[in-house]
């Protein structure tokens, strides 16, 4: 049922990518500004991502032996510098997510250009290497963005719904991946319910919130897909939610099949089979439109 699956490594059914985003108060202090040192209950609420919910997590995924990509805006580098030791290492990718995870959308050209480099050179400093990938904090790309991701020599983005594999994103000035994110794996819409983040969802149990997240892997299994996981620490990094994660991977593992990769990983995989033309992705020439098709 999917048209195009990419052959994946070692005749894998399919891939699976276990992405956070570690967003901390960053998203605090880019929606309330002046405002935000009085927002305590929010902060407090976002501030469970760096002291409590990376150990558990990381830990978790490293007896697993399952690596992850964690999206870490360049503030939160700077901020929670001890607390990022514990995701460098186990063969996980840290990746961009902006620098105050700021409104790609609302910013101008030059505004987007600065915070993009400015979460580069934290990546840099923390892993010694500049960051593979990008996803678009509140996933609002602007119409720049995918220029300047080319420009930074970003070899994937992660932030859009378009497809079920990798697709080709062609721009102006060359070309990145998509690994594009399952539309229903966003764990925001699963169990928070905050009045401080002004997000009031019906929380689920984490038995029913998993199996949406295993439905979408069981499909994607059957058609040779790409599973990506879009979660953050502080909502599923919490005991009970944690805990679900753990039986997910546990049934992953057991199903066989799967390709347990970062989402450079898989990037660097498409790249090839692209280049060796053992493969040919899907492409599309973005932005999408430049002007209003309706005025
Ligand atoms: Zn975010």
């Amino acid at each position: 049922m999917i048209a195009n699956p990419p052959p994946w490594p070692g005749g894998a059914r399919c891939a699976v990518a276990f992405s956070f985003d570690v967003d901390a108060d960053s998203v605090v202090h880019a929606a309330h500004r002046a405002e935000a040192p009085a927002q305590i209950h929010a902060l407090a609420h976002m501030r469970y991502d760096p002291f409590v919910a990376l150990p558990r997590l990381a830990g978790m995924f490293a007896e697993r032996q399952v690596p992850v990509t964690w999206f870490v805006p360049g503030w939160v580098i700077d901020t929670y510098r001890p607390q990022m030791d514990v995701i460098i290492g186990n063969g996980n990718e840290i990746a961009h997510h902006g620098h105050f995870h700021e409104w790609p959308s609302q910013q101008e050209r030059i505004d987007e250009q600065g915070a993009l480099e400015a979460g580069i050179e934290r990546i840099r400093a923390l892993t010694g290497a500049p960051p593979r990938g990008y996803r678009a904090p509140y996933y609002g790309l602007s119409l720049n963005t995918f220029d300047l991701l080319v420009e930074a020599g970003i070899a994937y983005d992660s932030s859009l719904f378009a497809d079920d594999v990798p697709i080709l994103l062609k721009t102006g000035n060359g070309s990145l991946f998509e690994l594009p994110v399952p539309a229903s794996v966003d764990d925001y819409n699963q169990y928070v319910s905050s009045r401080a983040l002004d997000h009031l969802m019906t929380i689920s149990p984490p038995d029913t919130a998993t199996a949406v997240f295993r439905a979408e892997f069981d499909a994607l299994w059957e058609d040779g897909g790409m599973w990506v996981g879009v979660w953050h620490p502080a909502v599923s990094g919490r005991p009970a939610q944690a805990r679900a994660i753990a039986k997910l991977i546990d049934y992953m593992q057991a199903k066989g099949g799967v390709w347990f990769a970062t989402l450079g990983q898989i990037a660097d995989h498409v790249w090839r089979l692209t280049d060796a033309g053992l493969w040919t992705p899907r492409a599309e020439t973005v932005p999408f439109y430049r002007d209003p098709v309706l005025r």
